[in-house]
């Protein structure tokens, strides 16, 4: 007798959903990462020795609401402790509002081109997603705001990837008021730019905003993330995140990192004042660049084809995103570098 494919035993929707592909992390090479908008820069020494501290005490579970995280976070951002929820890396903070909103046959909404995980996360929910182009200016037409029964969330990178473009808190508090569900505000890339929404939730529990100390922070290793809300979401979500979804490192690594803000404003300071040199010396070579308010700038050459500058630029060591958007375009999205990282980019495409 044949034994049934053990495919036949997973769910239907795991079965159809294409993979989440993240860029390459080629593990020992020598190639300079602009690939997926780590920090060049490494964390402060603050951060490092708090993990080490905190090494020392791993027999122990680590706290469940990452309390000291959100003590200082709450400072920061001038928010209530009790409207933050952390999470390992805002992926995880994705998933865990995914979960609690979206069930199976319902429907989720995003811009087109945006972040490919909320496709994703809609997938293995069993929902479809309605993908929304932007408008020409990168601002977004009355469609995305239009109401439909099936629609149970609806996410917004603000500033948005691969653009690095934003929307404007006035037109995101008129989408909240329009739309029949919560809006996720997905800031993984805010500290880069000129506004965030971060006080909002506060007075709209429809809006939640999420945030990552991947980009900004350097810490993409450490795996930290958490979520604005209005406390009652805050409440109700944590019945269904998993009890230690932050682990003792990463709590200890994060608290460290948010309380050295000086340290932050010259990461962002350095890291903007690249990326706009970035965008002049790209536009030198007759590339078209998006204005970006994030740490990367997507761009376009109207005469090169742009999957064979992305081969050209690996053969030199240095490691760029190509993406092709189908029914928008493909192009490159470069991540702020060092200073020199960029100018090997820049002497390479010249
Ligand atoms: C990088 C990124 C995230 C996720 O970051 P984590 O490393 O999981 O915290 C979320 N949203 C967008 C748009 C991103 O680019």
């Amino acid at each position: 007798m044949c034994k049934p494919s053990i495919n036949a035993f997973f769910r239907d929707d795991v079965l159809a959903m294409q993979p989440y592909v993240p860029g390459e992390q080629p593990q020992g090479g020598k190639a300079i990462k602009l690939n997926t908008n780590e920090s060049p820069y490494p964390p402060p020494p603050s951060v490092i020795q708090a993990i080490q501290q905190a090494a020392s005490r791993l027999e122990r579970y680590p706290d469940p609401l990452a309390t000291s995280f959100r003590l200082r976070a709450a400072e920061v951002l001038n928010v209530d402790a009790d409207q933050i929820l952390c999470g390992n890396g805002s992926d995880d903070i994705l998933t865990i509002l995914t979960r609690a909103f979206v069930s199976s046959g319902t429907k989720v909404r995003f811009p087109y081109p945006s972040y490919i995980l909320y496709r994703t996360l809609a997938q293995l929910q069993g929902a479809t997603s309605e993908e929304i182009n932007f408008e020409a200016d990168w601002s977004l037409g009355p469609s995305f705001a239009s109401a439909d029964a099936d629609l149970r969330l609806v996410y917004l990178p603000n500033p948005n990837s691969p653009t690095g473009t934003m929307v404007s808190r006035e037109q995101i508090l008129e989408l909240a008021d329009r739309l029949p569900c919560p809006l996720v505000v997905d800031e993984a890339y805010v500290d880069f730019a000129p506004f965030s929404c971060v006080d909002l939730p506060a007075a709209n529990p429809k809006i939640m905003v999420t945030r990552t100390l991947s980009k900004s922070y350097a810490l993409a290793g450490l795996r930290f993330g958490y979520l604005v809300a209005h406390p009652d979401v805050v409440q109700m979500l944590r019945k269904v995140k998993d009890s230690y979804n932050t682990d003792a490192l990463s709590i200890a690594g994060a608290t460290a990192a948010i309380d050295d803000q000086k340290w932050l404003a010259e990461n962002v300071r350095k890291c903007n004042a690249t990326r706009d040199r970035m965008t002049t010396g790209l536009r030198n070579l007759g590339f078209a660049v998006i204005d970006s308010h994030a740490n990367f700038v997507w761009c376009k050459h109207p005469q090169r084809d742009s999957r064979e500058l992305y081969e050209l630029l690996k053969r030199s060591g240095l490691l760029v995103r190509y993406m092709n958007y189908e029914g928008w375009s493909d192009g490159l999205r470069i991540s702020v570098g060092t200073d020199s990282a960029i100018d090997a980019v820049l002497a390479v495409l010249g």
